[in-house]
């Protein structure tokens, strides 16, 4: 019998683990970093797309991807896709979304504690030959509140962590099931509620027209003082002016952001705020993470193409 080989486009990078994966039974083009235009020229010679984060799936590159059947996201988020335009077009959408979980839960944890006791400050007055140990006096997080805004996937293994640290953890879900509650110790609170009891606040929502902005002037005029904020979801659903507003004022004590309106955003006044911990978007960029994510796209996308059921289909 003649099998069809596909061709397969790879747009923002993939571990090889997935691209050994792909390479055995596909056309691959490993083609990271192409500018817009030149995946508008291209596109039409594909059955398959994998994009991370940086490429756009916009209606006019769908218009050109003739005999696209499938796009995969090696990981989680999808707001960098048109996702009705893709749906218009029959064009399947899948993604990774349990490969990452605990290397952004992980990467919160850490910003968490960075934020509580300074250590990115720490580190470089050390480097200018400084020794600032009176005023690098911080905060524990052991007894304090955390509040999760978004219990899914990461919020709640974040969640999981801060009860291990002794934290005492609220969160603000509006399609947390019961049973999904049973499984934690987390108590489910009103928006307002969170805003107002958390000492810490970890953002795990995803980017859509509801969370655009979400945490603005209202949230932080909500908050109580001396709050400490972590953003590793997507840029855009925290305000990043509101922010250094908040900041400014003295509402916030400390803010850390993996992700950002623009990215990259440049020396923007959120980044270059002394009280900001700024790290490039490098929630999932662990071995571990970017490994399994091009393992179980490979895996998805070869399955879409075959015709075979899916895991993760988005769209
Ligand atoms: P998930 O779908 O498992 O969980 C998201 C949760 O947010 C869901 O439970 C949903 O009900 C909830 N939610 C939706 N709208 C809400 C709202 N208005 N208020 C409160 N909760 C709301 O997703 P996940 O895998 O846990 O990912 C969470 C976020 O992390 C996403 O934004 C994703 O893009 C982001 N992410 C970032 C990185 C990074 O590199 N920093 C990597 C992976 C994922």
């Amino acid at each position: 019998m003649l099998m069809t080989k596909f061709n397969i486009l790879i747009t923002d990078g993939l571990d090889e683990r997935g691209q050994s994966i792909l390479r055995a039974a596909a056309d691959v083009d490993d083609k990271t970093g192409i500018t817009a235009d030149d995946l508008l020229n291209i596109i039409a010679d594909y059955d398959g797309l994998i994009i991370r984060g940086m490429t756009r799936v916009t209606a006019s590159v769908l218009d050109a991807a003739a005999r696209l059947k499938v796009i995969g996201r090696a990981g989680v988020g999808v707001d960098n896709i048109d996702l009705e335009a893709a749906k218009k077009r029959n064009i399947t959408v899948v993604n990774a979304p349990t490969s990452t979980t605990a290397a952004v839960a992980e990467l919160t944890f850490g910003l968490m504690l960075a934020l509580a006791r300074e250590i990115p400050r720490a580190d470089a007055s050390m480097k200018q030959g400084e020794w600032l140990k009176k005023e690098l006096e911080g905060v524990e997080l052991s007894g304090k509140t955390l509040g999760i805004i978004g219990y899914g996937r990461i919020g709640m293994d974040v969640g999981k962590r801060a009860s291990a640290f002794g934290m005492n953890v609220i969160i603000y879900d509006p399609n947390i099931t019961e049973d999904e509650l049973k499984q934690s110790n987390a108590e489910p609170v009103s928006i307002q509620e969170l805003y107002a009891w958390s000492d810490f606040i970890s953002l795990h929502l995803p980017l859509n027209v509801h969370t655009r902005d979400l945490v603005g002037p209202l949230a932080f005029s909500q908050m109580k003082d001396g709050v400490r904020i972590v953003c590793a979801a997507r840029g855009g659903i925290l305000d990043e002016q509101a922010l250094v507003n908040a900041l400014n004022s003295g509402k916030v004590a400390g803010a850390a952001l993996d992700v950002f309106e623009q990215e990259p955003p440049g020396l923007t006044e959120a980044v270059s705020h002394p009280r900001v911990i700024a790290t490039p978007h490098i929630g999932a960029q662990t071995a571990e993470a970017q490994s399994r994510a091009s393992e179980d796209i490979a895996n998805e996308i070869l399955s879409a193409l075959r015709g075979e059921s899916l895991r993760w289909k988005v769209a």
